[in-house]
C-alpha cells in the first residue's frame, strides 16, 4: 500500500507560520549516541541495539522555515514507527 492511499488523519503536524506539513527536524542537544555492532565474516557491520540516550532538550523544527516546533514533539513521538 502507497502512504497516498491512506486517509489524511486529523492530526498530521503542520507548520503554523509556513503550512509545510511533510519535512521536519529532530534535533537533541546534549545526547550520547551508543549503538552495539556485530562485525560479519566478510567484515561488514549490522546494528544490533541502539542505546543512544538524550539529556538535553529534543527540538522538533520546521524543515522549511526552521520554526519551532517544539510544542508539536510528543505528537511526533507518538507517530514515530
Ligand atoms: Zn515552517
Amino acid at each position: 500500500m502507497q502512504p497516498n492511499d491512506l486517509p489524511t488523519p486529523a492530526n498530521r503536524i503542520v507548520c503554523p507560520a509556513c503550512g509545510n506539513d511533510e519535512d521536519f527536524y529532530e534535533i537533541a542537544e546534549n545526547a550520547t549516541l551508543t549503538t552495539l555492532y556485530t562485525q560479519n565474516k566478510d567484515g561488514s557491520f549490522t546494528p544490533l541495539e541502539d542505546n543512544s540516550q538524550v539529556f538535553g532538550e529534543i527540538k522538533l523544527i520546521c524543515a522549511q522555515c526552521q520554526e519551532d516546533l517544539s510544542m508539536f514533539h510528543q505528537r511526533f513521538s507518538e507517530m514515530l514507527f
